[in-house]
């Protein structure tokens, strides 16, 4: 259990509290318990009682809660709240943008009680005219809802695939006579999927028998054949293909395939049902190979006609460390530890990219602080060399779409990233404004997590992607994939856009701790999916090319 989800349980108390009207100042404090179990540096379940007490901003209730929960995986006190709250309520608390004391009134004082009499309340005006609310919370209501409808039973790739990996290997274990592979959305690598996929040469009665007992177990007859479906409650389902020997290959190329890109295949080439390998099936056709991730779209079979599909970027082409945070802002670490770290992986570089001033949440840097961080830096770098760490910042990108800081301030920086992190409600004018104008600042190298998105729980502003990315385009801005598993931001389907384009991309960390570097490999998946190569993605710049690609940008649009 880590420290978010220990949090999660303080968090979901103290927005009950609010709603049934109870002790706010309880409440409160179980909100700031919350935000202080997050920010903690260590691991709480690593900790000893004793330890736990003398945590700045952990009092002893709040450790005897803590121990309840991982001696129990319970709150006690907090399932009691539950049993309290009728489940559709519970369900209206995860609407965005619906704090507890909203949640009370449309419960208490209209009477809905499910997020189905909720959105047709919204449909029939109600929200809007009930006092507090209006007709913009109305609004956010109803796309928060959608949004909701949308994602669930949906997952990240980054949780489902470390389970799928670990169903295949059980089941080779159990049955190492038969072939298990991933197959499906998994295979492809898709950002969020509903389910795991498995193809097998085993016999669907053997699985059946080998799980005579579990009664989440279900057969479908579906257009592909007969599949098993394994459900289990707050889990991923898990799909079974059963297959011929023979025709395992072709089965695996037709069930790891996107919808659109096998009508595509099947309708210009054959599928010989006993192909040998994948390889065989592409060779057949007189096709160039093309990678499961990049099997989505129609257009990568003309490119594979042609002898144009791109070899896939991998975590090895990644050189350096572009956006990453240290103790100046919210990161977890020194920068010497960032940079020592950083050197032990094999990179040849670190863009330190701390928050700026408005991020005051998040401790940004004033320009006095920046000053003293960029000596601080040249220190290091005296005694690191031949590594570099680059002075950079993680510019907010402000409301009316200028940079945190002066040009003065801004000229101090090697490199600055601007990025959106306040006031993310935005129309889409609202929103196109604000990031034309950062990308026009001469000092924007490049644009950070470009939508804002959270995947499954945030959907990020609206924006037009093609008018962004030819502004890029003309002010010689590159585009960041933010590597974190709950961002890929930008979307890899806007890649091979921002390709044609010319545009940079940069495949980037934004590690907030030693362990955020392993976030690159996520940012790899996504960024193998849209066809980016190494050439083409800034943080596989060696050192001496990317210090170059500094001095030319800086020539050409600074003057
Ligand atoms: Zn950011
Ligand atoms: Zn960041």
């Amino acid at each position: 259990m880590t420290n978010y989800d220990i949090a999660d349980y303080f968090t979901m108390l103290s927005k009950l509290m609010d709603l049934h009207g109870e002790d706010s100042f309880k409440s409160k404090s179980y909100s700031i318990a919350a935000y202080n179990i997050e920010k903690l540096p260590s691991e709480l379940v690593l900790m000893t009682d004793a330890e736990m007490h003398n945590t700045k901003g952990i009092g002893a209730s709040t450790a005897k809660k803590i121990r309840e929960i991982l001696d129990t995986g319970k709150l006690a006190v907090l399932e009691e709240m539950i049993q309290r709250t009728p489940s559709g309520v519970l369900e209206i608390m995860q609407v965005k943008g619906l704090g507890p004391k909203k949640v009370a009134v449309i419960w208490k004082e209209m009477g809905i009680e499910s997020i189905g009499e909720l959105e047709y309340a919204c449909h029939e005006n109600r929200l809007a005219s009930f006092k507090g609310f209006g007709q913009k919370t109305q609004e956010a209501v109803l796309q928060n809802i959608a949004f909701i409808r949308n994602s669930q039973g949906f997952h990240l790739w980054s949780e489902i695939a470390v389970i799928a990996n670990d169903w295949v290997m059980k089941l080779k274990g159990s049955f190492p006579q038969y072939q298990f592979v991933l197959t499906g959305a998994v295979r492809r690598q898709m950002e969020v999927l509903a389910q795991i996929e498995i193809l097998s040469d085993m016999p669907e009665g053997m699985l059946l028998k080998y799980w005579q007992n579990v009664p989440s177990l279900k057969v479908e007859e579906q257009e592909q054949g007969r599949v098993v479906l394994l459900q289990i409650p707050d889990a991923p389902t898990v799909k079974f293909y059963f297959v011929k020997k023979e025709q395992f290959h072709s089965e695996l190329f037709r069930s790891s395939c996107s919808a659109i890109f096998l009508e595509a295949f099947t309708r210009q080439y054959q599928l010989d049902e006993n192909s040998l390998s994948e390889e065989d099936i592409f060779a057949k056709n007189k096709l160039q190979f093309i990678p499961v991730p990049m099997r989505e779209t129609a257009e990568i079979l003309q490119r594979a006609a042609t002898n144009n599909v791109p070899e896939l970027i991998v975590t090895k082409d990644i050189k350096a460390i572009i956006h990453s945070h240290s103790k100046w802002s919210d990161g977890q670490e020194t920068i010497e530890t960032m940079a020592k770290h950083a050197i032990d992986k094999g990179f040849e570089y670190l863009v330190l990219s701390d928050h700026s001033q408005a991020a005051f949440y998040a401790n940004g840097l004033t320009p006095e602080r920046i000053a003293a961080q960029h000596e601080e830096i040249d220190v290091l770098n005296e005694q690191l060399k031949p590594f570099k760490i680059f002075k950079s910042i993680e510019a907010d990108i402000l409301n009316d779409g200028s940079l945190d800081y002066d040009h003065s301030v801004l000229a101090t920086f090697d490199l600055v990233i601007a990025s959106v992190h306040s006031n993310l409600k935005m129309t889409e004018e609202k929103a196109m404004q604000r990031l034309l104008k950062a990308i026009q600042n001469p000092y924007t190298t490049i644009l950070g997590h470009m939508t804002g998105r959270l995947l499954l729980s945030r959907e990020g502003y609206p924006l037009d992607h093609k008018m962004i990315i030819d502004a890029c385009a003309d002010h010689g801005v590159v585009i960041e994939i933010n590597a974190h598993p709950r961002r890929l931001d930008i979307d890899w389907r806007w890649i091979d856009y921002a390709l044609t384009k010319g545009v940079l991309l940069s495949i980037d960390p934004d590690a907030h701790s030693l362990s955020g570097y392993d976030d690159i490999y996520y940012g790899c998946m996504a960024a193998q999916k849209g066809g980016l190569t190494p050439a083409h993605n800034l943080s596989s710049f060696s050192l001496v090319d990317f210090e170059a690609f500094l001095n030319k940008r800086k020539t050409n649009y600074l003057h």
